[in-house]
């Protein structure tokens, strides 16, 4: 029988946690925070994230989907705002299918509640892993509160502690080991918008809010209790940037101007904008992902990305899914296991760094603009016909099995196709004509 020692009680050690518990392993989990179940959640105003099917799929596996899905709220949709407080929709997928907020904090407490409930698991919090010595399978922990310190010897230790990890860190001292860290020029700062007096939504809850001013742009999630978390997302430096909103007059003209509907529903935008902190946003890539067959890392500890596809830790939860696949076949040959584990999902977190640095632009920018909406209302049209040839890009991503190293390249070779289609004359007024239809087969038969 294998033990595990799992560093980082987020969200991916948690669920990896109960993957390996079920297993029947022992698992020793070190979280270097305080224990988040007895701590007030929303008091941190914790950020909420989109759930879809990879993360559904990881769930679903160690039977924790309905748990989950009783702390989350679907959106079928995203609706645009634009300036003058107009409203357009864009379905998300087919009809019924949706992604699915949940605030982080409660998932965390939910997942590590359930990883609990195994009694070969045994969990160590403010424990925060300052060191590991690689040779002597040792890993070294502190409590930044009073100070204390303990060692562990571990058999197989995962990394799992973020996008700041301490696991990876340690790793880098090794020889040919590749490390990049990439921020963008934008951050972002959460507002919160209450509930209602009776506890209901201001803005309809089951739909991504969006404002897209071209450059930047500010989203809004619903959480279970009535409220909203929004996230604006702005550059740090330019014209119209955190760094340019200098007095509580910039300030203001900055809501009135860009965002005047929001107004209403965030009577306190100007003390909350500020005294809430402005974070940064960065991918980071590594590789490899493994020392011999003693640490290995997952989810942001080896592959952060930007929030924009709302897949980072979609892509986290199916490095579980994937490792718990990938064990079967290993377990009587554990030597490679971590490096072929590392190897099958590299592409991936590689693709799915692409696409969320991608979305970014679509987010902000193009949700705006007409022919992109048509582009996509044509690709719905056809998906539904024919959905054995063409399935949108979002959807692979989304709501599907695909690998994101796969619905990386389909969806390249798919925009190929749509950027000829888009060259008909009058499309606005025929886009779901047999002409269309046509077209696109024979593009894809030509292709
Ligand atoms: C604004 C924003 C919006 C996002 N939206 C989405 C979304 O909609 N959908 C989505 O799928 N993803 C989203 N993400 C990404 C998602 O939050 C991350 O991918 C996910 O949290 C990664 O989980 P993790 O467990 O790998 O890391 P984390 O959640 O960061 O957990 C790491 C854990 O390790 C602990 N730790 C750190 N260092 C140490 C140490 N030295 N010793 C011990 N413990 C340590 C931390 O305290 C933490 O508990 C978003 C991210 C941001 C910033």
């Amino acid at each position: 029988m294998k033990n595990f020692t799992i560093v980082g009680g987020g969200l991916v050690g948690a669920l990896q946690s109960v993957f390996l518990a079920q297993r029947g392993f022992r698992v020793d989990l070190f979280e270097r925070r305080p224990d988040i179940r007895n701590a007030d959640i929303y008091q941190g105003r914790s950020i909420n994230l989109a759930v879809s099917n990879r993360a559904w799929k990881a769930l679903r596996k160690v039977g924790a989907e309905e748990t989950i899905r009783e702390i989350a709220i679907p959106m079928y949709k995203r609706t645009m705002h634009d300036i003058h407080g107009n409203l357009t929709f864009q379905p998300y997928g087919k009809e019924g299918e949706a992604i699915y907020s949940v605030s982080r904090g409660e998932l965390n407490r939910t997942l590590l509640q359930i990883a609990d409930k195994y009694e070969q698991t045994t969990m160590h919090f403010d424990a925060r892993c300052a060191n590991i010595d690689l040779e002597n399978k040792t890993a070294y922990f502190k409590n930044d509160i009073t100070g204390e310190e303990m060692s562990h010897v571990y058999e197989h230790l995962i990394g799992t502690d973020g996008a700041f990890s301490a696991v990876r860190h340690r790793l880098m001292f090794n020889e040919r080991f590749d490390y990049s860290q990439d921020y963008i020029d934008h951050g972002y700062k959460e507002l919160h918008i209450e509930a209602n007096e009776d506890g209901s939504h201001k803005m309809d809850p089951n739909t991504l809010h969006i404002w897209p001013r071209e450059d930047f742009m500010l989203i809004a999630l619903p959480n279970i209790d009535g409220s909203f978390t929004c996230t604006l997302f702005l550059g740090w430096e330019g014209k119209v940037s955190f760094q340019s909103l200098k007095t509580e007059r910039d300030i203001l003209g900055f809501f009135q101007y860009y965002f005047p509907d929001v107004i209403p529903h965030l009577p306190d935008f100007m003390e909350q904008f500020l005294n809430h902190p402005t974070s940064a946003l960065q991918t980071i890539r590594c590789y490899p992902w493994h020392y011999k067959d003693s640490v290995v890392l997952m989810g942001d500890a080896a592959h952060a990305v930007v929030p924009f596809y709302g897949q980072g830790m979609n892509a986290g939860f199916e490095d579980c899914f994937v490792f718990d696949q990938m064990l079967d076949e290993h377990l009587n040959k554990f030597e490679n296991f971590f490096e072929a584990f590392g190897k099958s999902r590299k592409p991936n977190a590689d693709s799915v760094a692409e696409l969320a640095l991608r979305n970014f632009i679509e987010m902000r920018d193009l949700t705006a603009d007409p022919d992109f909406l048509l582009q996509k209302k044509i690709e719905g049209w056809f998906y539904q016909k024919h959905p054995d040839k063409w399935v949108p890009l979002y959807s692979m991503v989304t709501f599907s099995d695909f690998s994101y190293e796969y619905a990386l390249q389909k969806g390249d070779y798919q925009n190929a196709i749509m950027a000829q289609v888009m060259k008909m004359p009058n499309l606005a007024e025929k886009w779901n004509s047999m002409e269309v239809e046509e077209k696109i087969l024979h593009l894809l038969s030509h292709s």
